[in-house]
């Protein structure tokens, strides 16, 4: 399979920062390579116009969130059909930071998923432990428990991000041997088509390391997406068929 190389802007993005992804594509001298895949999930405003600008490039576009229904009086919330007219091909589910600011259960993040795989999109399923799970020795029955609760029973595909929570926004990660544990294990969950992300403080200088792992098949980024220079090192560190 093609190894996924995924940022999340997270809430950070104006109409300009449309800068940053023509930077990108210009480092790979205007031909993005063939061998992987790179998703960029902007805000939802900026969801239409970096598909139509960005799609033909060979960049794919996708949402952070999406609502279970396809409309309805849920104001201020997106579905996943919205996502997918607007030109969006995957969606993060399932975020620890969707998960911890809004209390979302996996029993939620399930139905995301579905809704997801209802309207076309790819959805990119989020499990992580917290520090104090990890500590205790959890992290395994903390991925599996969220595994079962928020993975639709489909063949249809999808897309696994293992995230530790505190691994994000912190400059720290897992020991390699701790990566490997759990991408082994969310394999012997998931079945061999799945694409298995890593998630949690990937920079230019730990991809190469933690993307060469066994059943790492890509990465979810979230601050080095933000600059062309970081996510294009990122990218380039990335094996390209694993
Ligand atoms: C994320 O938000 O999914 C993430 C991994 O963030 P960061 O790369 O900044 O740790």
């Amino acid at each position: 399979m093609k190894s996924l190389i995924a940022g999340n802007w997270k809430m950070n993005g104006l109409t300009g920062s449309a800068s940053e992804v023509e930077a990108l594509i210009g480092k790979f001298s205007g031909a993005l390579p063939e061998d992987r895949d790179i998703l960029i999930c902007p805000p939802a405003t900026l969801v239409a116009t970096f598909a139509s600008s960005f799609s033909d490039e060979g960049v794919i576009i996708g949402g952070q969130d999406c609502h279970t229904n396809e409309s309805g009086a849920h104001t201020g919330d997106v579905s996943a059909a919205m996502l997918a007219d607007a030109g969006a091909a995957y969606v993060i589910v399932g975020h620890s930071e969707r998960r911890a600011d809004h209390g979302e259960s996996d029993a939620l993040v399930k139905a995301k998923a579905e809704a997801a795989l209802a309207a076309g999109l790819t959805p990119i399923i989020c499990v992580g432990e917290t520090k104090e799970q990890r500590e205790a020795g959890k992290a395994l029955d903390v991925v599996g428990a969220q595994l079962r609760g928020s993975l639709p029973q489909t063949e249809d595909e999808m897309t696994i991000a293992y995230e530790p929570v505190w691994a994000i926004g912190t400059g720290l990660t897992p020991t390699i041997a701790d990566i490997a544990e759990v991408h082994d294990f969310v394999r012997g969950m998931t079945g061999k088509d799945v694409r298995i992300l890593y998630g949690g403080s990937v920079k230019p200088g730990n991809a190469g390391e933690i993307l060469a792992v066994e059943n790492v098949n890509g990465a979810l980024v979230g601050g080095a997406s933000l600059k062309a220079e970081d996510f294009y090192g990122i990218i380039s560190a990335a094996p390209g068929n694993v």
